[in-house]
């Protein structure tokens, strides 16, 4: 997939330049010749990186910068600062702005690309992360949204084998953050180097090979995420290439300037709280959209959706797939006489004792209210009737707790039993009947479990 480039300048043939460019490398290219237009671009067209001017007259890139990092829409789009000279002013100036990169005109080709190709691979996993956070929110799963963050006070491990070097590394880092060396890192424990936010990381080591480095952190799970800035001698352009290839992040050269390497450690580490945060947020959906809150079972959906699958398996011949459906008897009794707290307490507890009577290739899951279906794949008739009657047997003999007191109830239950048979194509069909079979068990008096009518 190539990424969509909005390029930004006042002056056209810079425009078309850039744009010529990047299209012989087949991106797409949208163009703006100011910041206020830039920003609508922005807006409308949600481009993967933007390559923005700092000098044009009303808006300058600056302030254009400012306001995309501003605005909630356009936050999240890679913003790379393109200065008349290598100017440190504005280097500094940008990176307190928010912008995530610069390249300096005259630009250099391979720079260029590799800046575009590396901001846009990140911007196409935040976008991945914000669709399903999006439909997460939808669904009211995600309530919690993504919090600003100044990019501070993070665990910052600092790998240079130059003793002088790394201390003055600490002492620039201090100010911000909570650097560590090596050696340190290593007495922390799995937990504690799990907590590291960022590394930066020296290619002129001697006792190891920075890049080589990077490349192995990238290739492991536990820190494929964790962002990586290289430090370069300052005419090392091939090997500034080469780590950006290898999935550095961000590069910066020496002689270090104290006040660029604070603040590309916060745009880094600002970046990556946003996506771990986006992250957090979708998994937490994904476990909310598969699950009961009160109980913690499955809930219907993922039930139903398990369902299907066993029961096309079992089509083509695989075993049978057994379900019961379980529900409690005179349950509006118990929210009657005891109020909704005491129904909730006995819900839970029903729900513990499910799951402790299953096998873990099973699947329990509250139905709705006071109903709980069980899903028992390769499971014969015979065995499903064994498993379901050890369950009405472990409701009905001891007492349910409820309330502050934890008065004692007693609670019994009615289960209705069906296999799946060559005719269930659908789950509802193999539901329907095991309801069934709870209606005959409820009709003879509850507290009993029904096959299914032969
Ligand atoms: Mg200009």
């Amino acid at each position: 997939m190539t990424a969509r480039v909005l390029v930004v300048d006042d002056v056209e043939p810079n425009v078309r330049l850039l744009e010529a460019k990047l299209q012989h490398e087949y991106y797409t290219v949208i163009t703006a010749f100011s910041g206020e237009q830039a920003i609508i671009r922005a807006q409308t067209d949600n481009p993967d990186v933007i390559l923005l001017d700092v000098m044009m007259p009303g808006l300058d890139g600056f302030e254009t910068c400012k306001r995309l990092k501003e605005d909630p829409r356009t936050r999240h789009i890679p913003v790379v600062m393109v200065t008349a000279l290598d100017q440190r002013q504005d280097r500094i100036k940008g990176l307190s702005v928010g912008a995530d990169d610069f390249l300096s005109k005259p630009i250099d080709d391979v720079a260029l690309l590799a800046r575009v190709r590396s901001l846009s691979r990140f911007k196409g996993v935040t976008d991945e992360l914000r669709n399903r956070e999006a439909v997460g929110k939808k669904f009211g799963v995600i309530d919690n949204a993504t919090s600003r963050d100044n990019g501070q006070g993070a665990r910052v491990l600092i790998l240079e084998d130059d003793a002088k070097r790394s201390e003055r590394l600490r002492r620039t880092l201090e100010t911000e953050q909570r650097p560590m060396l090596m050696e340190e890192a290593n007495s922390l424990g799995p937990d504690g180097q799990a907590s590291v936010e960022l590394m930066v990381v020296s290619t002129s080591g001697v006792a190891f090979d920075g890049l080589r480095l990077a490349a192995h952190i990238r290739s492991q799970s536990v820190t494929r995420n964790l962002p990586i800035l290289a430090i370069v001698d300052q005419d090392d352009r091939q090997l500034s290439l080469r780590a950006l290839e290898l999935g550095v992040n961000d590069i910066i050269s020496r002689p270090i300037d104290e006040e660029e390497l604070l603040a590309r450690v916060r745009t880094l580490i600002k970046r990556n709280r946003y996506v771990e945060s986006l992250r957090s947020n979708v998994d937490q959906s994904m476990e909310k959209a598969v699950t009961d809150q009160l109980t913690g079972l499955h809930n219907r959906r993922y039930m139903e959706s398990q369902l299907s699958g066993l029961l096309e398996r079992a089509k083509r011949g695989g075993a049978p797939v057994s379900v019961l459906i379980a529900d409690i008897d005179h349950f509006k009794r118990v929210n009657d006489l005891f109020g909704h707290d005491a129904g909730d307490d006995v819900i839970r507890q029903f729900s513990e004792r499910l799951a402790s009577n299953f096998r873990p290739r099973d699947l329990a899951c509250r139905f709705g209210g006071e109903e709980f279906v069980v899903i028992m794949p390769e499971t014969l008739p015979e065995d499903a009737m064994i498993i379901a009657e050890r369950l009405r047997v472990s409701i009905a003999t001891e007492p349910f707790y409820i309330g502050r007191n934890r008065d004692q109830i007693d609670i019994t239950c009615s289960v209705g039993v069906a296999v799946g048979s060559q005719l269930d194509d659908r789950p509802d069909r193999l539901l329907k009947r095991a309801d069934e079979a709870l209606y005959s068990a409820k009709q003879c008096g509850r507290n009993r479990v029904m096959a299914q009518a032969a």
